[in-house]
């Protein structure tokens, strides 16, 4: 981890009353689906989490939360691919927390409904390896209510039961009182039950529940892709052939199911569905995420690059010790700025240094950055381009007669060199001093398969750079072809286009909430 992200980290958990346990288990509920759904504290320990043992059921939004260096495990239970035992990953659990990690087990839904959450702890307690269990939202009460249908309701439902239907009917040793169910609770929830749906439906009404009683099948609720069909008893097998409904898929049955009809909502934000990857780095992805959130949007970070202190310092330095000589600093983006403060501080001085300074920033978002450490920022060209940087502060040099002044430009070595060939033409002194550096990322195994399994609508690239280092790391540029991109403004759209992909939008507006405006406006127009 570098000296950003381990402040950025500083930043959030100096806010963080608790300490989380090393050596601990954490037997965490991740909610049905709707990463909006996971509870505060599930997102906490995520934050803090060392090692993540997850599994199919888990919407993969949630891995945004995890920090960098936490250990990913994933327990494999798609078909065809090797999983993980209960035994081997009771096992892994108590080994991980036993070498002093924080040990995060995420289930889909509750742990302690039909999640095996229960032999879990009962393998660490037997160890004496201390865990926490922290419940999560279970589908079999999300799902419904996501679809409309209230599983209780005055005067229809006064009781429900949940009831796994993985078990065969028929055999002799099931462990289900048929002849109760049907006669009993008024609503039946059915989990795992697609597969035996022909042998459940035909138990019970063999054992008298009307053919008629209205039933419903909710294939991944709460997620974009969410499907619901609505049958009969009778129907109920034929129906869900025909519709094809897979799992992740529940099953109600009950009066209660009619109000579904009725009441059925669907969230509806613009981009309401879509699936979307930010490759913004880590430490400045959250405030694209949230705004495509809360558009509808189902946000995966996956950053192309990070964000690292230069190998030396010594220019920026030297940079420093001579302040007092620079009319100007210009920043280009917030990085420049906090990797320039933190160097500030390092040499043991504070802003005072900068008295009688002039300051630019490219957009408002360095703006902030600067006024956040105290400066307010002498200029901003109104559109966030370089050359436009350039055209404004020209004018303002040419004005005062001081185009022969020295600036100094805090940045990354990889930015465009327009800027400082400019004002050096000009006949300005220009010292470019290293501030922080980008680097490129790794993509994980799982982003790349869903990728190849088209799970993504759109992604989204902030800068050239985050263009160049994510087409590296993906090798294969073909994989985003079928996707929707977006630019955050023509030079990084340019640059996409010279790497041959093709853009689809571009904001007019160059910052993230351009971006996400952009977005939604290539939506609304029916793309
Ligand atoms: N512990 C989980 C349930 C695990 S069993 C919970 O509390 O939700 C797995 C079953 O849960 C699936 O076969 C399906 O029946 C149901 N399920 C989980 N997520 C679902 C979703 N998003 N939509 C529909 N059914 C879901």
């Amino acid at each position: 981890m570098n000296d950003f992200t381990n402040n950025e980290m500083n930043d959030i958990t100096n806010n963080e009353p608790e300490m989380f346990s090393r050596g601990k288990v954490y037997l965490l509920g991740a909610g049905p689906g709707d990463p909006g759904l996971l509870t505060c504290r599930g997102r906490k320990i995520l934050e803090n989490a060392g090692v993540l043992l997850y599994d199919r059921l888990i919407e993969n939004a949630l891995l945004n939360y995890i920090p960098e260096d936490c250990e990913l495990i994933y327990a494999g239970k798609k078909p065809g691919e090797h999983r993980l035992s209960q035994q081997e990953i009771n096992s892994l659990l108590a080994e991980k927390a036993l070498i002093g990690k924080v040990v995060v087990r995420l289930k889909g839904g509750d742990p302690f409904l039909f999640g095996r959450g229960g032999e879990e702890a009962k393998f660490l307690k037997e160890r004496g390896v201390s865990y926490e269990i922290i419940p999560g939202i279970t589908s079999a009460l999300a799902v419904p209510a996501y679809v409309g249908i209230p599983l209780t309701s005055r005067g229809m439902a006064a009781s429900a039961a949940i009831i796994t239907g993985h078990e065969d009917p028929d055999k002799p040793e099931s462990s289900h009182d048929w002849e109760a169910l049907a006669r009993g609770p008024e609503t039946l929830v059915f989990l795992m039950g697609v597969k035996n749906l022909p042998r459940i439906s035909k138990k019970l009404l063999a054992e008298g529940r009307s053919p008629q009683t209205p039933v419903a099948l909710i294939e991944r609720g709460t997620r974009p892709d969410q499907r619901v069909v609505f049958t009969s008893l009778e129907d109920a097998a034929e129906t869900a052939k025909q519709q094809e409904i897979s799992p992740p898929a529940i099953i109600i049955m009950g009066e209660v199911v009619r109000l579904g009809q009725e009441l059925g909502w669907t969230a509806g934000g613009p981009l309401q569905g879509l699936r979307i990857i930010n490759t913004r780095p880590r430490n400045q992805a959250r405030e694209l995420t949230a705004l495509l959130e809360q558009a509808g949007a189902v946000v995966r970070e996956v950053p192309a690059i990070s964000i690292v202190p230069p190998e030396d310092f010594s220019r920026l330095d030297e940079a420093l010790k001579n302040i007092k000589r620079y009319s100007w600093i210009v920043f280009t983006s917030s990085n420049g700025v906090r990797g320039f403060f933190q160097q500030l501080r390092k040499n043991n001085l504070d802003i005072r240094e900068l008295a009688g300074i002039r300051t630019a920033a490219i957009g408002n978002k360095t703006a902030r950055e600067l006024e956040k450490k105290g400066i307010l920022v002498d200029f901003i060209p109104d559109s966030f381009v370089a050359e436009d940087l350039l055209q404004g502060l020209t004018a303002r040099l040419k004005a005062k007669g001081e185009t022969d002044s020295q600036i100094l430009l805090p940045r990354t070595p990889r930015a465009r060199d327009l800027l400082r060939t400019g004002l050096a033409e000009l006949g300005c002194q220009v010292d470019e001093v290293p501030a922080y550096l980008t680097g490129r990322t790794t993509i994980s195994e799982d982003v790349i398969r869903d990728i190849k399994v088209g799970s993504y609508d759109l992604i989204t690239f902030t800068s050239s750079s985050t263009v160049e280092f994510f087409l590296e790391s993906l090798e294969r540029r073909e994989l985003l072809a079928d996707m929707t991109l977006a630019a955050i403004g023509p030079i990084t759209a340019r640059t996409a286009r010279q790497s041959g992909l093709e853009v689809d939008i571009i904001a007019e507006n160059y910052n993230i909430e351009g971006l996400c405006q952009a977005i939604i406006q290539h939506y609304q127009d029916g793309e």
